[in-house]
């Protein structure tokens, strides 16, 4: 499959909430059933006339730290090997957590371009504190809130542009 971009993160940052609003069509299931790892779900979407296909590799629900890190393992090797753009979602509510810079280290190693995708920019005072992901040491950022949209179509450009 050509053209591929895959959502990773740790576990309720909202990817499959992005992966539902992308597809528009609802695919993922969204899912707190502890223990559960799911399959991936793949959809298809188009920006701008550009047609690519959506991975929403999440599902892995927290047991213990070992879990978690099977869990990151996975999702970014599905990423570096399908992937043609890689977004890799936080969450601006939370704030920059010690999983999202495991993630981040794996992931400033490929050769894949990453977006660092700071969801649940909500409103204009989360707008005040999602630039602490540039601290991830990834160059581009973009703040978006899979809930209502906003922020998603300067995302998408991006993503067009690098596929
Ligand atoms: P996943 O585990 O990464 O797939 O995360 P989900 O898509 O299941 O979302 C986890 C929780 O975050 C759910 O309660 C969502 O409704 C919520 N959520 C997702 N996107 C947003 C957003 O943009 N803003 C806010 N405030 N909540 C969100
Ligand atoms: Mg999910």
């Amino acid at each position: 499959m050509a053209n591929i971009v895959a959502i990773v993160g740790r576990p309720n940052v909202g990817k499959s909430t992005l992966f539902n609003r992308l597809i528009e069509r609802k695919q993922a299931i969204m899912d707190d059933e502890a223990g559960v790892t799911r399959d991936r779900h793949y959809g298809l979407s188009e920006w701008t006339g550009k047609h690519f296909t959506v991975v929403d590799t999440g599902g892995y629900v927290v047991g213990s730290e070992d879990i978690f890190e099977g869990a990151i393992r996975d999702q970014v090797k599905i990423a570096l090997d399908e992937a043609s753009v890689i977004l890799f979602m936080v969450d601006t509510k939370t704030g920059m957590t010690d999983l999202d810079k495991d993630f981040a280290r794996i992931l400033r190693s490929t050769n894949k371009p990453v977006l660092v995708v700071a969801n649940k920019t909500d409103n204009s005072e989360l707008q005040m504190m999602y630039h602490e992901f540039y601290g991830l040491g990834i160059e581009d950022v973009f703040p978006v809130s899979a809930n209502n949209g906003s922020g998603t179509g300067e995302l998408l450009d991006k993503v067009v542009e690098l596929l």
